[in-house]
């Protein structure tokens, strides 16, 4: 049974019209509650987010901006984006927010219609080494229709900045191929990102600057990392990751001309209706990251992935760079296993309730599917109120399970005290503990 009240009190209704979805959430319920979540871009919304999604404002057609709608009946609709606009703004300092993007992918999309014609050049970080699909994948739309060229990271072992960018080398790409748009923002990137040295870049090259902070959105709106304004000219995030909203998207800027491009491409350029119940989430979201207690919560993150990172390079693993600035580390397993994958470490934590993900470290010699890493992040445990004095366990554990090679007697054995942990920290919202 899941602890949450919301999703059981759902669960509750469902099982009375459609049974089968019923059995399908109460197992999610479930799972998330019994497991230790530590992908790096998951987290646990608050009940208010979690309510304010699943309201009447789905009915609605709101396609168009407020005061400029297509549908009527938009007055409260008008509200609710206003209201997310203007926490948005206030959020990250800025003067224009979008939004509507349904996803974070989305938001980018939005960006290089926005700003770029098809064929044009941008550069973003060598996708394997940290970058999103969403940065010039041969098979999304960005790498597609547009012709990504690639900077890199610092390769050499004893280089003091191994594995972080390699500014002067992604200044050198740039110079080279003239982008008109330079990302920077990564997906697994544990380090703090010069957004002042790639305005600088972008400046000599003549390129704009698209900051995508997907995933360290939390940590830039309560001032733990600092902001990329107002260097960059695009900013895009998720609303989902550590800024604990609910699923969507969100472009912003300073710019009022580049604003209006924003603007048109997301709507009528990409999207049609706005997913108003969402919007209304995302306003809510912004108003608790507004909070002072958000500012605790994301130096919690931190302090917790210095914590893990630290306790798993006890036990032998390496943190790629070195070491982690933010809620997420890259883990080299080789050093600890060399025959161990990524693949392996994901499926064999999951079966003792420790949810990650394979993940490429730098250079990795193995393909996608299988890598030779793991990435983990503590934006969801920090919300379910672990601290510091939880992370050895976890590290304990994570090496228990990946050092006796996935067997059955020590996963379960694993399993059982993770269930315990997750039923001392419940998931936000939950009742009494079982
Ligand atoms: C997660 C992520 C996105 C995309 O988010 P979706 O909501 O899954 O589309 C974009 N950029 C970066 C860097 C990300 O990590």
């Amino acid at each position: 049974m899941a602890n949450d009240p919301i999703t059981a009190g759902i669960v509750d209704l469902l099982r009375a019209c459609d049974p089968e979805a019923a059995r399908v959430l109460e197992a999610e319920g479930e799972r998330q509650e019994s497991t230790i979540e530590l992908i790096a871009s998951e987290n646990h919304v608050s009940p208010a987010v979690m309510h304010a999604m699943g309201t009447c404002l789905t009915n609605k057609y709101a396609e168009g901006y407020p005061g400029a709608r297509y549908y009527g009946g938009c007055e409260f609709h008008d509200q609710a984006e206003d209201l997310a606009r203007e926490r948005a703004k206030q959020l990250f300092g800025c003067e224009f927010a979008n939004v509507q993007p349904h996803s974070g992918a989305q938001a980018n999309a939005a960006t290089f219609l926005a700003l770029l014609k098809p064929g044009d050049t941008f550069a973003a970080l060598v996708l394997a080494d940290g970058g999103h699909l969403s940065h010039g994948l041969k098979v999304n739309m960005s790498g597609k229709w547009f012709n990504p060229v690639f900077y890199p990271l610092h390769y050499d072992a004893g280089h003091p900045q191994f594995e972080q960018i390699d500014y002067d080398a992604a200044r050198e790409v740039c110079l080279e191929h003239k982008p008109k748009l330079i990302m920077c923002g990564y997906s697994a990137y544990p380090r703090t990102i010069d957004f002042a040295r790639f305005r600088e870049i972008a400046d000599e090259c003549g390129a704009l600057l698209h900051a995508d902070i997907a995933h360290i959105a939390g940590l830039v709106a309560s001032g733990e990392h600092p902001s990329p304004f107002p260097h960059a000219h695009v900013v895009t995030t998720t609303t989902h990751k550590t800024l604990r909203g609910p699923r969507g998207g969100l472009v912003l800027t300073n710019d009022e001309d580049i604003s209006k491009k924003l603007n048109r491409a997301v709507f009528p350029g990409m999207q049609g209706g706005p997913l108003m119940h969402v919007v209304l989430a995302k306003a809510v979201a912004f108003g608790e990251a507004l909070k002072p207690e958000f500012k605790t919560y994301c130096r919690q993150v931190i302090a917790n992935a210095r914590a893990l990172a630290q306790s798993l390079t006890d036990h032998g693993y390496r943190i790629t760079s070195g070491g982690t600035d933010n809620h997420l580390m890259l883990v080299d397993l080789q050093p600890r296993d060399a025959e161990l994958t990524g693949a392996d470490a994901e499926t064999w934590l999951e079966r003792a309730g420790i949810i990650t993900n394979k993940n490429g470290v730098p250079q990795d010699p193995r393909p996608p599917k299988t890598t030779s890493g793991l990435r983990l992040g503590t934006p969801a445990i920090t919300t379910r109120g672990l601290t510091e004095a939880e992370m050895p366990t976890i590290a304990g554990w994570i090496d228990r399970v990946l050092g006796a090679k996935g067997d059955d007697a020590v996963t379960s054995e694993v399993r059982e005290e993770v269930r315990r942990l997750c039923a001392a920290f419940p998931m936000p919202g939950a009742g009494v503990t079982a």
